[in-house]
C-alpha cells in the first residue's frame, strides 16, 4: 500500500498539469499530501481484509461501507462529481464509470489473494460497486494482475505480455512517445496503460514514481497506480516509507500495519515475537529451530527489522531548530554514518541490535535515546554474517532472543542449493537466478548474439554502469546489477576468439567459467546460469566448449562442496543441449575408464 500512497503524496503537487514533465523535481515539498487516491486505496484495503473469504455480495456490501465511511471521514479529499454524489446518496448504486477511480484504489487486491484468478475477481468487485464500465473494471483487474504477477516474481516482460493478452491495453509506446501530447485524463483507458508504462520503464521505485510523474495529467493517480506496481516489483525503500508515514494520520496508519500484517510484510513479524516467547517458556530445541524459521519466513517475505542506532552529531547540528519543523525533510550535504547501538555480554562478547515491531523500539526509547532505522531483514543478516561483532540480540529491551553467527548460518544453510549442474534450453535472459553470465565483447558495451539479449532485456542501467567499468579482459570477470532482469547481477566476461591448437584458449575459456564462479561466491550467489561462452561469433567448436565448461565447473563444485552452487548451463537450443549431453557421457566415459 506504500506503493500507492507514496505515488499520490508524490505526485499532488503537479496534477492538473501543473509540473514540468520532469523527471527531475523535488521528492516532497510543502503540497506533497495525500488526496483521493490514498483514502480509497485504504478504505478498500480494509474492506478486502474485513470480507476476506465471504460471498461477492457481502465483499461490495462491505465495500461500499467502507468506502462511504472513508470517504465521509476525509470529504474535502479531491473525489470527483460522480463519486461525490454517491457518498451521499441514500441508494448508493454503481453508475457506469470508467474513471480511473477504480484503478487507484485497487492495490490491495493484488496482495491479498493467491491466484490470478482470486485476484482478478476481487478487484472486479472493487470497480463495479461504482465504476461498472467494462473500461473501468479492465482499468481495476490490469492494475491488480500485475500487482500480482510482480509480486509474484514474474518478469517485467511476462508482465507486459500478460496485460497485453488479457486487456489489449497498447504497451507499444515509450514514456517519450506519450508524453509531450498528454493531458489531464481521468479515464481508465488513458490513465491505465500509462502508468504500467512507467512501471515497466523505471528502474526502481522511486524512478517509476519520477517517470509517472513526468507523463504530467493526473499524474498523482498515475504514480499512484505505476507506484502500486513498482512496490510489489522493487518493494519500497524505507527511507521512503518513513516519509509516507509522517505525510498520512493515524487511522490511516493503522490501516497500513493491518495491511502489512495481513499480507505478512513489515509489520508482520509477530510470528518472530511469539516463537520468541514460546522458545523463553519451554526452551528446548525445537522451540529454538522454531525462531530460526520464523525468521527465515519473515526474511523471504521481505520482511524488515527496525535497528537501533546513534544519530552522529552532523546529523544532529543539520537541523535548526529555528528553521525546520516536524515533519519536514532535510537533506544532508555529506554522507552519513549512523552508528549501530551494540551490547557486551559478561563473556566479552558483543552484539548487534534488532528489534521486531514498533512497539519493541518503544520498551528501548524509554531508557535510551536512540533512533533507528529500517532494513530488510535479509540484508541485515547477511551484513551481520561478516560484521566484527558476535551477532544479533533481537529485542533487547524485551522479551530477548540471542542469535549467533552460527544460528545465522544455520538460517542461510537452509535456503542454500545442492551442488548441481542443470541444462536449460532458451534464452538466457528469462531465467530466474541470482546471476546470469554475458559472454561479453572487451569494452562491455553491449553488440550482438547473448551480449545483445543481455543489454536489451537489462536496460540503458546496465550499459550506464558497464561505462564506468573500464571493459574486460580476456577470461577475466566482472560484476554489474541486472536492472530489468530477473536476476540481481549480471557477471560480465569475455571468451577467447577460436585459434585452433592454440592452448591458451582452452585456458581462457576456463577462466572465464572459473573466474565467474569466484566472483559469484563473492557475492553470496547461489544459482547462475552460463550461456555457451565463445561458441557463437568467436567460433569455438560447441563440443570442445561444452567439455571445457563443463569440466571446469565439475572441478569448482569439488573444490567448494559446502557452498550451494545451482549452475545452470543455458543451451540457446535443442543442438547445444544434445552436445552438453553427449559431453557429459565423454566425460562420464571417460573417468569411468580411469
Ligand atoms: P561469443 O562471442 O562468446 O561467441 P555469442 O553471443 O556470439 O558469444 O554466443 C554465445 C552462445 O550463446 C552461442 O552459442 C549463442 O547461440 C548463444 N546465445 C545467443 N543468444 C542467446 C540467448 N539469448 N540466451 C542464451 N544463449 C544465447
Amino acid at each position: 500500500m506504500y506503493g500507492a500512497i507514496l505515488g499520490d503524496i508524490i505526485g499532488s503537487p503537479y496534477e492538473f498539469d501543473k509540473g514540468d514533465k520532469t523527471r527531475d523535481f523535488p521528492l516532497f515539498g510543502k503540497d506533497s499530501k495525500f488526496t483521493d487516491d490514498t483514502v480509497m486505496t485504504v478504505a478498500v484495503a480494509e474492506a478486502l481484509m474485513n470480507a476476506k473469504g465471504q460471498s461477492d455480495g457481502q465483499i461490495k456490501a462491505e465495500l461500499i461501507r467502507s468506502m462511504r465511511q472513508w470517504g465521509g471521514k476525509y470529504p474535502g479529499a479531491g473525489y470527483g462529481g460522480s463519486f461525490r454524489e454517491w457518498l451521499k446518496s441514500d441508494d448508493p448504486k454503481p453508475y457506469n464509470s470508467f474513471g480511473n477511480g477504480s484503478a487507484m484504489r485497487v492495490s490491495a487486491a493484488g496482495w491479498l489473494y493467491d491466484t490470478t484468478e482470486e485476484t482478478r475477481r476481487a478487484a472486479r468487485l472493487t470497480a463495479e460497486v461504482t465504476h461498472s464500465h467494462r473500461e473501468g473494471i479492465k482499468g481495476a483487474e490490469a492494475t491488480a494482475s500485475a500487482i500480482f504477477l510482480a509480486r509474484n516474481d514474474h518478469t517485467k516482460e511476462e508482465i507486459k505480455e500478460y496485460i497485453i493478452k488479457e486487456f489489449h491495453y497498447d504497451l507499444s509506446r515509450t514514456c517519450d512517445e506519450i508524453r509531450p501530447a498528454y493531458k489531464h485524463d481521468e479515464t481508465c483507458q488513458k490513465t491505465v496503460p500509462e502508468a504500467i508504462t512507467a512501471f515497466l520503464e523505471g528502474e526502481s521505485f522511486e524512478d517509476v514514481i519520477r517517470t509517472a510523474v513526468s507523463l504530467g495529467g493526473d499524474c498523482d493517480t498515475l504514480a499512484c497506480i505505476a507506484g502500486s506496481i513498482a512496490e510489489a516489483f522493487y518493494g519500497v525503500p524505507a527511507a521512503l516509507m518513513t516519509e509516507c508515514r509522517k505525510r498520512v494520520t493515524d487511522d490511516i496508519k493503522a490501516v497500513i500495519d493491518r495491511f502489512d500484517a495481513a499480507r505478512g510484510r513489515a509489520g508482520g513479524n509477530a510470528v518472530i515475537e511469539s516463537a520468541i516467547s514460546e522458545f523463553k517458556a519451554g526452551k528446548n530445541e525445537k522451540n529454538f529451530a522454531a525462531v530460526l524459521e520464523a525468521i527465515r519466513v519473515r526474511m523471504h517475505e521481505k520482511g524488515q527489522f527496525f535497528i537501533p542506532c546513534r544519530a552522529p552529531q552532523a546529523a544532529v547540528d543539520m537541523i535548526d531548530p529555528g528553521t525546520v519543523k516536524v515533519g519536514d525533510t532535510v537533506t544532508a550535504k555529506e554522507e552519513l554514518h549512523f552508528k549501530l547501538e551494540t551490547l557486551h555480554t559478561n563473556d566479552g562478547k558483543t552484539w548487534l541490535c534488532a528489534v521486531t515491531s514498533e512497539n519493541e523500539m518503544n520498551k528501548c526509547r524509554n531508557e535510551h535515546p536512540l533512533s533507528s532505522i529500517c532494513t530488510d531483514i535479509y540484508e541485515f543478516l547477511k551484513f551481520c554474517r561478516t560484521a566484527k561483532e558476535d551477532g544479533v540480540v533481537i529485542n533487547p529491551w524485551g522479551e530477548y532472543f540471542t542469535l549467533s553467527k552460527d544460528a545465522i548460518k544455520l538460517i542461510f544453510d537452509f535456503d542454500k542449493p545442492e551442488n548441481k549442474i542443470y541444462f536449460e534450453v532458451g534464452d538466457i535472459t528469462k531465467l530466474r537466478v541470482d546471476a546470469i553470465v554475458n559472454a561479453a565483447n572487451r569494452t562491455l558495451l553491449g553488440g550482438g548474439g547473448v551480449d545483445g539479449a543481455i543489454h536489451r532485456a537489462a536496460g540503458p542501467g546496465l550499459l550506464e554502469e558497464c561505462r564506468k567499468l573500464n571493459g574486460c579482459g580476456t577470461g577475466e570477470a566482472k560484476i554489474t546489477g541486472g536492472y530489468r532482469l530477473s536476476a540481481k547481477y549480471v557477471i560480465h566476461t569475455v571468451g577467447p576468439v577460436y585459434r585452433a591448437g592454440d592452448a591458451k584458449c582452452r585456458d581462457q575459456l576456463r577462466d572465464c567459467y572459473f573466474n565467474s564462479l569466484e566472483l559469484a561466491k563473492k557475492h553470496d550467489i547461489h544459482t547462475i546460469a552460463f550461456p555457451a561462452i565463445s561458441t557463437g561469433v568467436y567460433g569455438y567448436p560447441k563440443q570442445e566448449a561444452a567439455e571445457i565448461a563443463l569440466k571446469t565447473v565439475s572441478g569448482w563444485l569439488h573444490g567448494n562442496p559446502d557452498y550451494g552452487m545451482a549452475v545452470v548451463m543455458c543451451c540457446y537450443d535443442e543442438e547445444m543441449k544434445k552436445i552438453y549431453q553427449s559431453a557429459v557421457d565423454e566425460l562420464s566415459a571417460g573417468k569411468d575408464k580411469k
